[in-house]
C-alpha cells in the first residue's frame, strides 16, 4: 500500500520587544544573571494586574499581515492552566476560541535534496495568536533550578493546515516563515537562542484517502535540522506500523531525544479541555480597528518571496536572490550600488563574490564590511572608468582590511586608471617602436597582433592604462600611419 505523509506544524517565535507583554520588564534576557528581569507581573504574584504591551500588537499585526492572515476584529485572551514549576502564575495568559488573526497562506520553494531541482510550496496558516512564554528549568544532577527572567516574554504561536507532505516540505515551508517574521520585524527568529521552536505533527494515510488520521506530535524542535531528523525518524516509526497493520488509534505526543536521535512517548496527547480555558478577566477584549490596522502596516517591508522575485527579474541567479533574502546587511549594500549605478551584474560581483569572499578570506563578519556608502563610492569609480575592475579589486581588498575609503586608497595607491590621451599615445608609439613584428603581422591582416601591443601598453602602465581607449588610440595610430 502507497503511503502519503501528512504534517502540520505549530511553531512559537519570541518577539523582539523592549519589555515583556504585560510589564515593564526587559525582554532580553540574553546573558543575563537568573531572575534578574523579573517583577511580581510576571512572577504570577496575587493582587498584580497585567497590562497589554501596545508593541507586541502592532508587531502581530505585521506577522499577521505578511503572512496574509485576516487580522480578527475582535479577539481576546483566555487563561490556559496548567501546573509546571517554570509557570508562576499556575496559568498562561493565551488565546484560545479567538486568536489575533486566522486564514493565511505562505508560498515557499523546496529544493529536492536528491535531485536540487526547485519547487513551489504552499501552505495555510489556521491561525495566529499571542502568548506569554513560561520561565527556564535547568536540571542538575539531583535537583532542578529556575530561571524566571523568560518568564512574560510575548511569543506568536502559529498554527498551520496539515497541508506539508514532507520533511523536507516542513523544514522549507519553516526557513520561510522565520524569514517573514525577520522582514515584518516582530522577531529576531535566532534559533541558537531557542527564538523559534516546533511542535510537528506527523501523520500517514494511504494514498488517495481524504480523511486525515490519529497523529503524533513531536514537542519542541529547536532547529530545522533537528525538526527534519524527528520527522524522518517518526514517518519510518509510523511506515512500520501500517505495514503491519497497527496504525495509531488514538493521538500521542512524543519528545525528541537530539543526541539519540529518536523520540520517546510523553503522553497521550492532551485535549483543550485538560486546561480548563477560560477568558481572562484581568484584560478586556481586543479590538482592531481599520485604523490601527492601517497605520500599523504602513510601510510595511516587502515579503521576503517578493524580494526573491524582484532581484531575479533583475538578473539574478536563485542562489543570489537567496543569498540577499537572507542577508539584510548584503542587501543594503546591494541595493545602495544597485540604485546608484543601475548595473546588477557589477552589484551582485562586488557585494556576493567579491566582498564575501574577501571577508571569509580575511577571517572577517559581515558587521565588519565597508559600509554602503564606501561601496557606493567604489562601484562609482569602477563604473565611471577612474579604476578598472581589477583595481576595483584590489581597493576592496584594501578596504576590508584597512576600513579606508576607497577614493582614498585610490589615491595613496596612486591606482586611479590612465585614461589622459598624451599619456597613453606616449605608451602606444614606444610599444609600436619595440614590437616591429606585430605591427608588420597586422598590416599582412591579422587584427589580432594587436594584442601585443596592448599588453605591452598595459605593463608600461602599470596595468592602469584604460584598455578601451588604448585600443581606439592604438587602431587610429595604425590607420592614420599607413
Ligand atoms: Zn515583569
Ligand atoms: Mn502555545
Amino acid at each position: 500500500m502507497e503511503l502519503e505523509t501528512i504534517i502540520g506544524l505549530e511553531v512559537h517565535a519570541q518577539m523582539n520587544t523592549k519589555t515583556k507583554m504585560f510589564c515593564a520588564c526587559d525582554n532580553n534576557a540574553w546573558e543575563k544573571a537568573p531572575n534578574t528581569t523579573v517583577c511580581p507581573v510576571c512572577m504570577g504574584h496575587p493582587g498584580t494586574l497585567p497590562v497589554v504591551n501596545r508593541a507586541v500588537l502592532e508587531k502581530a499585526v505585521r506577522s499577521s499581515k505578511a503572512l496574509k492572515c485576516t487580522v480578527n476584529e475582535r479577539s481576546h485572551f483566555d487563561r490556559k492552566n496548567y501546573f509546571y514549576p517554570d509557570l508562576p502564575a499556575g496559568y498562561q495568559i493565551s488565546q484560545y476560541k479567538f486568536p489575533l488573526a486566522s486564514n493565511g497562506i505562505v508560498k515557499f520553494s523546496v529544493t529536492d535534496p536528491k535531485t536540487n531541482a526547485t519547487t513551489q510550496g504552499e501552505c495555510r496558516i489556521l491561525r495566529l495568536h499571542i502568548e506569554n512564554d513560561a520561565g527556564k528549568l535547568m536540571h542538575r544532577a539531583n535537583h532542578s533550578l529556575c530561571d524566571y527572567n523568560r518568564a512574560g516574554t510575548p511569543l506568536m504561536e502559529i498554527v498551520t493546515e496539515p497541508d506539508l507532505r514532507s520533511y523536507k516540505e516542513a523544514s522549507s515551508f519553516a526557513e520561510e516563515l522565520r524569514r517573514i517574521l525577520i522582514a515584518a520585524g516582530s522577531s529576531e527568529a535566532d534559533m541558537y537562542k531557542g527564538m523559534m521552536r516546533f511542535d510537528a505533527s506527523i501523520s500517514l494515510r494511504p494514498k488517495g484517502d481524504t480523511k486525515l488520521y490519529p497523529r503524533v506530535e513531536i514537542k519542541n524542535l529547536n532547529s530545522f535540522k533537528a525538526l527534519e531528523k524527528a520527522l524522518q525518524y517518526q514517518q519510518k516509526v509510523l511506515e512500520k506500523l501500517w505495514s503491519e497493520g497497527k496504525q495509531p488509534t488514538g493521538e500521542t505526543t512524543v519528545g525528541w531525544i537530539d543526541d539519540e536521535e529518536r523520540t520517546v512517548l510523553l503522553r497521550d496527547k492532551e485535549s483543550a479541555a485538560d486546561y480548563r480555558y477560560f477568558p481572562e478577566p484581568d484584560i478586556p477584549p481586543l479590538s482592531i480597528g481599520a485604523a490601527f490596522l492601517a497605520a500599523v502596516t504602513q510601510g510595511m517591508e516587502q515579503l521576503p518571496s517578493e524580494m526573491r522575485s524582484a532581484y531575479i527579474a533583475l538578473g539574478l541567479t536563485e542562489a543570489e536572490a537567496a543569498m540577499l533574502v537572507d542577508e539584510p546587511q548584503l542587501r543594503e549594500r546591494f541595493d545602495a550600488i544597485q540604485v546608484a549605478i543601475q548595473e546588477p551584474k557589477r552589484a551582485s560581483s562586488l557585494v556576493l563574490t567579491q566582498l564575501r569572499g574577501f571577508l571569509t578570506e580575511h577571517g572577517k563578519s559581515l558587521a565588519d564590511a565597508p559600509s554602503p556608502n564606501q561601496m557606493v563610492e567604489l562601484a562609482r569609480a569602477i563604473s565611471s572608468g577612474t579604476i578598472n575592475v581589477n583595481a576595483g579589486k584590489d581597493v576592496l581588498e584594501k578596504m576590508v582590511l584597512t576600513g579606508k575609503a576607497p577614493n582614498v586608497i585610490i589615491k595613496e595607491e596612486g591606482m586611479g586608471q590612465v585614461s589622459d590621451g598624451t599619456t597613453l599615445q606616449k605608451f602606444i608609439d614606444e610599444a609600436i617602436a619595440a614590437n616591429p613584428k606585430a605591427i608588420a603581422n597586422f598590416k599582412e591582416g591579422k587584427t589580432a597582433a594587436l594584442g601585443a601591443i596592448v599588453g605591452a601598453v598595459m605593463k608600461m602602465s602599470k596595468g592602469q592604462a584604460d584598455a578601451k581607449k588604448v585600443q581606439e588610440l592604438l587602431l587610429k595610430t595604425l590607420t592614420e600611419g599607413t
